[in-house]
């Protein structure tokens, strides 16, 4: 895994908004600038859809399908285009997805009752690592990370 944070995509997300786009840059919570954000999200989910459909077809036998192998490449540059404009969404409500996105997973996990849980305090924290030295894998008994 990469050492991305949600830190260094949002500040390079808003370094490349203010030459690509320098009116949505500065007027970020106007409902034509979210509209647009939103719009862009969704655009990118829907080129997703499209890739995805395609290897289901190939899955199928059906014409117009495309090999798993041969779409994993646009599959990948398009959830990496999804992160990024989830992140130009979230920076119009100034939402910091690296708390929101651990708060909710916790809160989702104790909601259905279920045990895994992830650490809000980020990893190569001392609380991080306890978390994992507290918890040996169940495929890998005796591992510890
Ligand atoms: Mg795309």
């Amino acid at each position: 895994m990469s050492d991305l944070t949600f830190e260094r995509l949002r500040r390079t997300n808003l370094e490349r908004s203010k030459v690509w786009d320098p009116t949505g840059a500065e007027d970020k919570t106007t409902e034509d600038e979210i509209d647009f954000r939103d719009l862009e999200l969704r655009g990118e989910q829907g080129e997703l859809a499209n890739k995805i459909k395609k290897v289901v077809r190939y899955i199928r036998d059906m014409p117009g399908g495309i090999a798993p192998d041969a779409a994993l490449p646009e599959i990948r540059d398009e959830l990496a285009d999804i992160i990024i404009c989830v992140d130009r969404v979230a920076d119009c409500f100034d939402i910091d997805l690296g708390k929101a996105v651990p708060e909710k997973f916790n809160k989702t996990s104790r909601e259905k009752g279920l045990t895994v849980f992830m650490d809000e305090a980020g990893p190569g924290t001392e609380a991080h690592q306890g978390l994992y030295r507290q918890r040996p894998s169940r495929a890998f008994p005796g591992y510890q990370p």
